[in-house]
């Protein structure tokens, strides 16, 4: 019997779970509400168990040919005069072995063609109701019509459909840090910004984020503070970043009057996802939907990859039986234990500082960034990370491990 899984979202979390589960002979279908492909995005770290994940999956290959290091990051004042910069091989040295940086949007491409002529992706189509029995999940779709399958994933970010339909209003699970980040491609290069390099202005409760890897290859990116996260999101990009940015110089006039006609911008408040159990019944929660650590973490790519793994292999274990027994995936540390305690006390965020004009280069475990000097990582950036990370080493770290265990 050939399993059937619907998999809704198409981002980073849907495409590699539908790729794993093809891997073990699954026929999913993935759903995106998008119209089209949404390969937008900046540079994402990816490491750890999602490197090990990519690897066992067998796209580790194609995500090195685009592991990117600028030849310098260049740290520049509000007048565009470097603060400091750091040469590209120190770069490459902090970034430790087993590591990669690449654009989210090559990640997302080469996820897409390792699933090509395999994995139908159904555009402009979201789920509107879910039922399950003893047998399967029936679920309706917005063109009115209903798919009956095996498994349901939830790989619909942080603002889930799914996981509000199957697990409650979302404001039950959402921690908003009270920071906004915004990512597009550019059109061109901003003539501040040299060539080759990563560019980067912070100051006061702000950043702005530049990078260029070759002819038609920049990305920028926007991250900053707000007391009303849901009311800029409902705005949107084009009104609230010139209200945000409108008064900063540098390449900052330049982004900005490119904004309304990128593609695929991605707009949305960092937030973390506290959720108590990652599946109920056939409906699994994966990736930001599950477990968004937010995007200052840098580590949501990495994670949705492995959890996409984890996934594949447990049910390939299980021979496809979703309801074999409680498994570890669907319990996440349970709030007691002081993980939620700690995620909810937000401090200040490394990318958008109170005190403008002193920062250092950190090496995070996950990425090589940016971190405001006398700030330090903010602990509710990292908490939820720790989380699953614990959880992956739960699980046996691998396929071979006998902890490796079903969803239920
Ligand atoms: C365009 C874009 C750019 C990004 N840029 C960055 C970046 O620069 N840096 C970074 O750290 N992270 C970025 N992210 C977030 C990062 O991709 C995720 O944190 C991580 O990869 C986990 O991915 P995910 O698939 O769980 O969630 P997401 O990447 O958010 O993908 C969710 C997908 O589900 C779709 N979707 C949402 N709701 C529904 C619905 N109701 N029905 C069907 N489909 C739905 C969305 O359109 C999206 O394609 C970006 C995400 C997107 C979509």
């Amino acid at each position: 019997m050939t399993h059937r899984a619907i998999i809704v979202g198409g981002g980073i979390a849907g495409l590699a779970t539908a790729l794993r589960l093809h891997q073990i002979g699954w026929e999913p279908l993935v759903l995106e509400r998008a119209p089209c492909r949404r390969s937008g995005g900046y540079v994402v770290a990816f490491s750890g168990i999602g490197y090990d994940a990519a690897e066992r999956m067998g796209v580790l290959p194609a995500l090195t040919e685009r592991h990117i290091t600028p030849d310098m990051m260049v740290y520049v004042k509000p007048d565009g005069d470097p603060r400091f910069t750091v040469p590209g091989p120190t770069v490459r040295a902090m970034l430790g072995p087993r590591a990669l940086n690449i654009l989210r949007g090559d990640l997302e491409d080469l996820l897409h063609a390792a699933r090509r002529d395999t994995v139908e992706i159904r555009f402009g189509t979201t789920v509107t109701a879910i039922t399950q029995d003893d047998h399967g999940v029936e679920v309706s779709l917005d063109d009115g019509t209903v798919e009956r399958a095996h498994l349901l994933v939830g790989a619909d970010g942080l603002h889930s459909t799914t996981r509000r339909l199957a697990f409650g209003p979302e404001d039950t699970f959402r921690l908003d840090l009270d920071h906004m980040a915004d990512a597009f491609l550019l059109d061109r290069l901003p003539s501040c910004v040299e060539a080759g390099t990563t560019a980067t202005l912070t100051d006061t409760g702000r950043t702005l984020a530049i990078i260029n890897l070759g002819a038609d290859r920049s990305a920028a990116f926007f991250g900053y503070r707000t007391n009303r996260p849901m009311a800029d999101l409902a705005e949107g990009p084009t009104t609230v970043l010139p209200r945000v940015y409108g008064d900063m110089a540098w390449a900052a006039p330049d982004v900005l009057a490119q904004l309304p006609d990128a593609g695929s911008v991605y707009f949305d408040t960092i937030s973390q996802v506290l959720v108590d159990r990652w599946s109920r019944g056939r409906v699994v929660l994966l990736g930001d939907a599950a477990w968004c650590v937010t995007l200052f973490a840098g580590f949501g790519s990495s994670l949705a990859v492995a959890g996409a793994d984890l996934l594949g292999t447990a049910f390939a274990r299980h021979h496809g039986d979703v309801l074999a027994r409680p498994g570890r995936l669907g319990e996440p540390t349970p709030p007691e234990s002081g993980t939620e305690t700690e995620a909810r006390s937000p401090g200040p965020g490394p990318l958008c500082p109170r005190r403008p004009g002193s920062a250092v280069v950190a090496r995070s475990p996950t990425a090589v960034r940016l971190v405001p000097t006398g700030v330090g990582p903010d602990p509710a950036q990292t908490s939820a990370r720790s989380v699953i990370r614990e959880r992956a080493s739960d699980c046996g770290g691998g396929p071979d491990s006998p902890q490796y265990c079903a969803v239920a």
